[in-house]
């Protein structure tokens, strides 16, 4: 990857367009965002992205909001909730499509449903962390906030046998310094926001899902889903279609920014 598409990995994009509500429903001042000359970035020259740097605690985590615009994918993610109806039947609806996702699982979600984690990681589908109660995360202190991330790492640990490469903050689009930290603390090197938000969580309707999604993806894009919405699962097959019209694959986080 080049160093310029690296620099695209972090930007402030959507900042205007931050959700008012599901999984965001703070906006952080740009100031929070990393950029490339504030130090955010690691200073990897070796050509790997900015994700595979090792998370340590003197380096805080870097905030990851889309991948290269010069590969025709994208990232469908979603907040991993709801019933294990709803999960089971958005899964296999993305496997219909020939598609992969990512899930960003709350802990105490998935520890009460602990059959789904290997359902999502059995089929090419990836885990990750979404904090262990959803709380608003960017409103806790240092303490609080590793708890909750680190909570989460431990139910994907004792299920999967991972943490999981991605931590997305709750209830917040973007990360805050201190989330950062914590984050890296709890040995995630990335947080995990998103350029293209379907705005699946205010039930829209399938229709309205397909057309807010497929109005601003483009190469590259990470797209917010939620698992616990039907409109989101009725919408998978016009939606993948509709990136399939356009040449975009739907990958995991992971192939996305490999
Ligand atoms: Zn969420």
């Amino acid at each position: 990857m080049s160093p310029v598409n690296r620099r695209h990995l972090l930007t402030a994009a959507g900042l205007t367009a931050a959700a008012a509500a599901g999984c965001s429903t703070t906006a952080p001042p740009p100031g929070n965002i990393p950029t490339p000359a504030s130090g955010g970035l690691p200073a990897s020259g070796d050509g790997s992205p900015p994700a595979s740097a090792p998370a340590t605690p003197d380096r805080p985590a870097i905030e990851i909001v889309h991948g290269p615009r010069d590969r025709p994918a994208v990232a469908l993610t979603f907040h991993g909730q709801g019933t294990t109806a709803q999960v089971v039947a958005l899964l296999a609806a993305l496997e219909t499509g020939g598609a992969r996702g990512t899930v960003l699982a709350v802990g105490a979600w998935l520890a009460q449903a602990p059959d789904l984690a290997a359902r999502i990681t059995a089929h090419g589908h990836e885990l990750g962390n979404h904090t262990q109660h959803h709380i608003d995360i960017a409103h806790r202190d240092a303490a609080a906030t590793y708890a909750e991330i680190n909570d989460c790492a431990t139910v994907l640990r004792d299920l999967t046998g991972s943490p999981g490469r991605w931590f997305r903050p709750s209830q917040t689009r973007h990360s805050t310094a201190l989330i950062r930290v914590q984050a890296a603390r709890a040995g995630y090197g990335t947080c995990l926001s998103y350029d293209v938000d379907s705005l699946d969580y205010t039930d829209p309707g399938p229709a309205a899902v397909v057309r807010t999604t497929l109005k601003s993806v483009q190469k590259g894009s990470i797209v917010s889903m939620h698992c616990g919405h039907d409109g989101t699962i009725h919408a998978l097959p016009e939606v993948l279609t509709g990136l399939r019209v356009r040449g975009l694959r739907a990958v995991t986080v992971t192939e996305l920014l490999a």
